[in-house]
């Protein structure tokens, strides 16, 4: 029977990444996601392995959901030790084995699984991430997680030690109950109501799984984003859950505007009315000049609003640094300045968390960019000695 569930898929670069590191699995029983961390090709090799090796043990050894994810987790760790090229690759990965009357979930890292039950959606899996940690333990109110600046900042992940510690959780489901699981690329674009927005508007589990895709690209779309939906469906309603589809509302932005009809921009350039052309064209340079400077007299205030209202650390002469402004450049010219170099070395840090740097994290005060340095600071002590073989999971710092 979960053979036939009705299951979509789908996953999108998003608009600022280069490549896409997310993987999938939606091979029934078995679903996954898997977001990988490394830099380059990295990990993209890294979560490519890991659903690889999951569904490889899946396969031959049956319901051993965790013995699988564990396998992943060792041949991943083993790819990166085997290549300097993959050194400190790693990858989030949650996985479900799905059941007649029961869903098992193996989970590490902060992509999610969410169930949804007469449209209410729930929350499966905590994120292992140093927020969510801040969160559990009081410091940092609940809803502030998704917003702080390391809710990326992993303290488990599939491939980084020998061994990882997962969460596994059970969870019964019954005719009507959709599972969907995705990376923190749907979860940091889209709130929790959105996206059961989604899942209720539509009901066939394919169309789901893209829209949820298309929703986070089009909410700025900054990392990769990959979702997988699973439906449970109710008795005799099989046929239906899979051939409805909501007709989409027309002209909702959903595609890309169409371009500007070029042949009739050229008609008009290329008009024979030449008497009022003439007449015009001066007030109409005019206009573009006006418009020219206005804009770039926006793009200075913009500039200087950003330098003086905006914080990241970052790296700055192989030290972590607190800068004023934003990472990054914009047509060549950049808008930061180092206010704070500390005493940190940034080759102390794992690598992972080095290229997290040279992208810049960004807060929201000066004195949230003290903390993200304190933060940092730990995750050096953390590092300084090898896991202990009593603690087979320790809690560095790892951003994907
Ligand atoms: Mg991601």
């Amino acid at each position: 029977m979960t053979s036939q569930l009705p299951h979509g898929a789908a996953t999108d670069i998003g608009r600022a990444r280069r490549t896409n590191e997310d993987a999938y699995v939606a091979d029934p029983p078995l679903f996954a996601v898997a977001d990988g961390m490394g830099g380059h090709l990295a990990g993209d090799v890294a979560a490519a392995t890991a659903v690889k090796v999951l569904s490889r043990e899946v396969r031959d050894a049956g319901d051993a959901l965790v013995a699988a994810v564990k396998a992943a987790n060792q041949a991943v760790h083993r790819q990166a030790k085997s290549d300097p090229k993959l050194s400190g690759m790693g990858t989030t990965m949650t996985a479900m084995l799905a059941g007649p009357t029961s869903i098992q979930i193996v989970h590490v890292g902060d992509s999610r699984a969410y169930l949804l039950r007469d449209g209410n959606l729930r929350r499966l899996t905590r994120d292992h991430t140093v927020a969510d940690r801040l969160a559990r333990e009081g410091k940092i109110r609940a809803e502030e997680a998704d917003r702080h600046p390391q809710r990326s900042v992993l303290e488990r992940a599939i491939g980084v030690y020998p061994d990882v510690s997962v969460d596994v959780e059970v969870v019964d489901v019954r005719p009507g109950d959709r599972i969907v699981l995705c990376t923190d690329g749907l979860t940091s674009m889209l709130t929790d109501p959105e996206i059961l927005d989604v899942l209720l508007a539509e009901s066939d589990p394919e169309t789901a799984s893209r829209r949820l895709c298309d929703e986070a690209v089009r909410a700025g779309g900054s990392d990769n984003v990959t979702a997988v939906v699973v439906d449970y469906p109710r008795e005799g309603a099989r046929g239906e859950a899979t051939a409805v589809s909501l007709p989409e509302a027309g002209g909702d932005g959903s595609r890309p505007p169409n371009p500007a009809p070029l042949p009739s921009r050229t008609a008009a350039a290329s008009g024979t009315a030449g008497v009022p052309r003439r007449r015009r064209a001066p007030v109409r340079a005019l206009v573009a000049l006006l418009l020219l400077a206005a804009v770039g007299a926006a793009g200075l205030l913009l500039g200087r609003l950003a330098l003086s209202n905006s914080w990241y650390v970052g790296a700055s002469d192989g030290r972590v640094a607190v800068f004023r402004g934003v990472p990054g450049s914009v047509a060549g010219f950049r808008f930061a300045s180092v206010t704070e170099r500390t005493d940190i070395a940034v080759s102390t840090l794992p690598t992972v968390y080095q290229r997290r740097l040279e992208e810049g994290i960004t807060a929201g005060s000066r004195a949230q960019a003290g903390e993200i340095v304190e933060g940092i600071r730990d995750l050096r002590l953390q590092e300084a000695g090898p896991p202990s073989p009593a603690s087979p999971t320790p809690s560095p710092g790892y951003a994907p």
